[in-house]
């Protein structure tokens, strides 16, 4: 991955993996490497080991592997770049602007920035319209009866779009194209094309930031009673409403701090969770959370608690999240507010009228989400046979997402018990649907192969680092094709590649040309304890496998002999058996 010559590649050499790992792994030297409990899987005996010389870190546990930039993209849950980026910044090295390649490049990035600053220029008008204008000093009360103070509307950067029409527009068109106005979303023009308007008026707005804190969007509630009630920035180059959590630029830090997100609907909910102390909330704003945002969130954490809103709406918003986040491997908990009187209770609504208190005590009592769907499953007509079917319809396609089987098993007893169905029946199914499923669960173990045989083993590390000889031994493995059927053929024919240029390739780009499988071979034999290879050694190891070529050929031609023993060609099997049997000979008996 890692271009010689490149950033990426410089960052590489600069890097030390020890210290990088280090300040996330605890580790310890052991002979040759350093050794810690490994971050990607629960262990009590380290198992995961970092080679210093190598550059490389692999865990005998789960298998994971990989250089310096692999082990933080898996931390950190982030893309190539961005680790780079993290190591270089770990490490003092400066990172350089990237450059733009093309014009087109350029141009969509300049494009980019005029849009950014357009928003920046529309946050600040929004907030003095609501600072000080008779139109924005009624919203203001309208917001302060909603709970929101000064400080909150400030620091959240809550605004006001006025009802003119065009105030906005009159603002920024002596300083931007109008093309740019309307694809900053913003401004919209009519259908005749001819006229430019205000898109948000008589609203209060939210600035929606992406992940580094610049603003790229609007959300607008209506003041009044005008519909639609939400109405938020369009599609443009800089938003894209399933890519973006609101509130994800402040909360990421409490996110990956806590290990947990809290999940909600709107931005006033996000507002209230966050007003009561509880940093680490975003919100999708809107009612489908979609993959990317899943994404996201996932780089910071793997555990969210959903809280979304309790109406039908929200409901079904919830079970399709679930989906989702179990998808990707989330451990979800799902909070259903309780009504007041009887009123169902969003985040906000429940804050303003039980406190933040009460609110955080529901938090943590929030149940793993297969309870959750339980409770709902109840709510539904239980007393026919029909009505248990389609409970367990409901049910069924949550719990075969459950990746754990003992879990899953668990799950199935209860599901039983609470809905009163007879538990082999409820079993049956799930056994089923679990078959149905396997070949889209990643079950490691499976990777892992058979060990390659000692013998193999020694010839793939002396390829790998025996300076003095490894290219006389590629040549000589490439020649008489003396790897070829070996289980480990492919990591040979990469190494001998390798061996036979001349440029030195590290460890990890071989690695990353192999499979999972050959890859974790491949790592596993780089950390064996070994002593310095020899040339004699690699000559014994060569005649092995020489001898094991030969002792196949004869099986073969034995074989087709005792197939048809009076067949035409027979003079010329048993002499090459004759051949074979002295090069047998010659090659010596295996010591
Ligand atoms: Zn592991």
């Amino acid at each position: 991955m890692a271009e010689a010559g490149s950033f990426a590649d410089r960052v590489k050499q600069q890097a030390d993996i020890v210290r990088v790992i280090g300040e996330y792994v605890r580790l310890k030297k052991s002979g040759q490497n350093f050794t810690g409990l490994c971050p990607f899987h629960g262990e009590k005996t380290p198992s995961f080991a970092v080679h210093p010389v190598k550059q490389i870190f692999h865990c005998f546990g789960c298998g994971k592997g990989g250089d310096v930039f692999s082990f933080v993209m898996e931390m950190e849950k982030c893309p190539f770049p961005e680790a780079v980026k993290v190591v270089a910044e770990k490490c003092g090295i400066p990172v350089p602007r990237p450059k733009e390649r093309t014009p087109e490049e350029r141009k969509e990035n300049q494009q980019r920035a005029v849009l950014i600053e357009i928003h920046r220029e529309a946050q600040a008008f929004f907030v003095r319209q609501l600072e000080s204008t008779a139109e924005g000093r009624a919203a203001r009360a309208y917001l302060e009866d909603r709970g929101l103070n000064a400080e909150t509307i400030a620091g959240f950067g809550i605004g006001y779009a006025p009802s003119g029409g065009d105030v906005l527009l009159r603002q920024l068109k002596p300083k931007y194209a109008d093309k740019l106005l309307v694809e900053s979303g913003v401004i919209s023009r009519d259908q005749s094309g001819a006229r430019l308007f205000d898109r948000f008026r008589r609203r209060i707005t939210f600035p929606i930031a992406n992940e580094s804190g610049k603003i790229v969007a609007f959300g607008c509630r209506a003041l009044g009673d005008d519909l639609p009630k939400y109405l938020n920035s369009p599609e443009t180059p800089i938003y894209s409403k399933s890519n973006v959590l609101y509130h994800m630029d402040r909360a990421k830090e409490p996110i990956r701090r806590q290990d947990f997100a809290i999940l909600v609907e709107g931005y006033m909910d996000a507002i209230a969770v966050a007003r009561a102390g509880i940093g680490n909330v975003v919100a999708s704003c809107g009612t489908s959370l979609a993959e990317p945002q899943i994404k996201l969130l996932g780089r910071f954490t793997k555990r969210v608690i959903v809280n979304y809103d309790p109406d039908v709406a929200g409901q079904a918003a919830t079970e399709r999240s679930l989906t989702l986040l179990l998808e990707q491997d989330f451990e979800v908990r799902v909070l259903a507010l309780p009504a007041i009187g009887d009123k169902k209770a969003d985040p906000d609504l429940f804050i303003r009228e039980k406190g933040a208190e009460a609110y955080i005590k529901l938090l943590k009592e929030a149940p793993p989400y297969v309870d959750y769907l339980i409770a709902r499953a109840r709510q539904m007509d239980l007393s026919t046979g029909e009505g248990k079917q389609r409970a367990l319809n409901f049910l069924m396609p949550y719990v075969q997402r459950i990746p754990n089987r003992l879990l899953r098993s668990e799950w199935a007893t209860r599901i039983a018990q609470q809905l009163r169905i007879d538990e082999p029946v409820l079993r049956a199914a799930l056994n089923k649907s679990a078959t149905e499923r396997r070949s889209e669960v990643k079950v490691s173990p499976q990777l892992v192969g058979k060990p390659a045989k000692q013998i193999e083993r020694r010839l793939i590390r002396m390829l790998a680092e025996a300076e003095g000889f490894k290219k006389e031994l590629a040549q000589r493995l490439q020649h008489g094709r003396l790897y070829e059927g070996l289980e480990t053929e492919k990591v040979f024919a990469a190494l001998i590649v390798a061996g036979l240029s001349d440029e030195p390739i590290p460890a990890t780009e071989i690695g990353a040309q192999l499979d999972e499988r050959e890859r974790r071979v491949f790592f596993e034999i780089l950390f064996e304890d070994a002593q310095e290879p020899t040339w004699e050694e690699a000559e014994s190891c060569l005649d092995a496998l020489r001898r094991r070529q030969i002792e196949q050929e004869l099986a073969k031609v034995q074989k087709t002999i005792e197939a048809n023993p009076s067949g035409a060609g027979l003079r010329e099997l048993l002499e090459r058996k004759q051949e074979l049997m002295k090069q047998l000979t010659a090659a010596g008996q295996p010591g």
